[in-house]
């Protein structure tokens, strides 16, 4: 499943390696007590410390360095007991310190890994380099007044997570499955909600290009991209584009661009010469952070159990495939929910169910799970009647849709309608043999020779037990009284 860029002088190979900034999930900012709830009205949630009143000293949040934590466990990651917050010095009109406290040389967590879901059920292993904390910058308006721009400092100073992956990445796709394996990640652990639609979590995309078996070629980096999809767009755009310029005798310069959703392009925003020195140093007012490694301990034992671990448990306990377990770990609440299904029996039914039948309606309804109108036991309830042979499977969507509308059990459905399967082999003969003798032509053709017939006996028996005799038994006891 290799992806290549063609250009006039053969193929070209795409490198991608993504810095993910993801807010953590803390009631509170990195070194104030302001709150970090989100949609407040501009400048309602800024302490002191985040408007960066003289004087005022940070004070550091200790849920937030629990949720750095969790992450680095959750990304197999080296935890560093000893890190150490510095300033990173910029000028910029939303980021009243004038610097941001970030974490450069020392960071809380060091190497670790995360595996790709990729098509068809393939997986793929790539590194991550590093995750530090650092503060988030405010928020700069620009279209609400003709000649003036706003501020608003709510952001200013709330907790990030970058993670900054390897150089690993090589489609748009794989970029793609390394965000929405990080969010489901993250989502499971409870250190960020992953909603990128409100910022939660956003990605600079560096690209690059060379040919197969060549050194690394010079990249790009794409800033503050705000969907999957639209990161995806972003590393397409910028292969083509670098292999068009490279291939046009130019050269990449290393650059800052910025992505335009309008038309899934980028542009240049600042070349690497113009690049600020920041001037990093370890912020003064705030000493080392020396982890207690009981207290790492503790965090990990509390872990819960992680998609990759739960993908291979399905595959094994309930003999799915690794495709089918892969869209039934995405998230906690679908995991769980699916394995409430099964308690119906025969799990791989209950993951078609799921995946199928059941997301399918969801999705049409434009309900999420919470909203779903049959519950995971009752749809258990539905496939454990299709397993005692009450109803066929067919009759089961019938079943199954009336239980969307109505929200009743699936037996209670049954027995309303009437649906239970006819298994009695009695009545099935007497409709069999009503209509063998009704129609001694067609039962003729089928004994010279023509088989293809028994699918239209087959219709004719369902429709005189109004569709709800066992199909299997029906095939039998044709063939044998077919057969004279
Ligand atoms: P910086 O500090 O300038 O952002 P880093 O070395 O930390 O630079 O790299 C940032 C990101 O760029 C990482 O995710 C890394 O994997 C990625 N990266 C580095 N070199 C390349 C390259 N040649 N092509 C694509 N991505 C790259
Ligand atoms: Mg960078």
């Amino acid at each position: 499943m290799s992806y290549r860029v063609k250009g006039n002088t053969g193929e070209w190979e795409v490198v991608i390696g993504l810095e993910v900034h993801a807010q953590v999930i803390s009631k509170s900012k990195l070194f104030s007590g302001a709150s970090t709830k989100f949609g407040a009205d501009p400048n309602d949630q800024v302490s002191l410390v985040d408007a960066a009143m003289p004087g005022m000293l940070p004070v550091l949040n200790k849920q937030v360095v629990e949720q750095g934590i969790r992450t680095g466990l959750g990304l197999r990651a080296q935890i560093n007991l000893k890190s150490v917050f510095e300033r990173k010095n910029y000028f910029y009109a939303d980021l009243p310190q004038g610097y941001q406290i970030s974490q450069f040389l020392e960071p809380i967590v060091g190497k670790g890994n995360l595996t790709l879901d990729l098509e068809g059920g393939e997986t793929r292993v790539v590194g991550i380099e590093r995750m530090h904390l650092e503060q988030d910058a405010g928020k700069s308006i620009h279209d609400q007044h003709p000649t003036q721009s706003y501020i608003d400092l709510n952001r200013t100073g709330v907790a990030l997570m970058e993670v900054v992956s390897d150089p690993d990445l090589r489609s748009p796709e794989e970029a793609g499955a390394y965000l929405r394996k990080m969010r489901s990640i993250l989502r499971y652990l409870g250190t960020c909600d992953g909603n990128m639609d409100e910022g939660s979590m956003r990605a600079d995309v560096n690209v690059s290009v060379r040919k197969p078996g060549d050194e690394l070629g010079t990249r790009t980096e794409t800033k503050n991209v705000n969907s999957i999809r639209y990161v995806m767009q972003a590393v397409e755009f910028e292969a083509k584009r670098q292999v068009k310029v490279l291939e046009d005798g130019g050269e990449i310069v290393q650059e800052t661009r910025q992505f335009d959703p309008s038309n899934g392009s980028t542009r240049s925003l600042r070349s690497k010469e113009e690049a600020h020195d920041y001037r990093y140093f370890p912020d003064p007012d705030l000493l080392p952070l020396v982890l207690d490694p009981k207290w790492v301990e503790e965090i990990k034992a509390s872990i819960p159990e992680l998609p990759d671990e739960k993908k291979e448990r399905f595959i094994k306990d309930f003999g799915l495939s690794s495709y089918d377990a892969g869209i039934l770990v995405i998230d906690r609440d679908r995991a769980d929910f699916y394995e409430e299904v099964t308690k119906g029996g025969d799990p791989k039914v209950a993951a078609n169910w799921v995946t199928g039948d059941f997301f399918g309606a969801l999705n049409k309804s434009g309900l999420t799970l919470a909203e779903t109108p049959v519950s995971a036991k009752q749809l258990g309830g539905l496939i454990a009647l299709i397993k005692d042979n009450t109803i066929s499977g067919r009759t089961a969507k019938e079943v199954f849709e009336a239980m969307w509308e109505t929200s009743k059990d699936a037996d209670t459905i049954v027995e309303e309608k009437g649906l239970k399967q006819i298994s009695d082999t009695g009545p099935i003969e007497a409709a069999i043999d009503e209509i063998m003798a009704a129609n001694p032509s067609q039962v003729e053709a089928f004994r010279g020779g023509n088989e293809k017939l028994i699918g239209w006996f087959v219709g004719q028996t369902m429709k005189a037990t109004g569709g709800k005799a066992n199909p299997g038994m029906v095939n039998q006891l044709l063939k044998k009284k077919l057969a004279g």
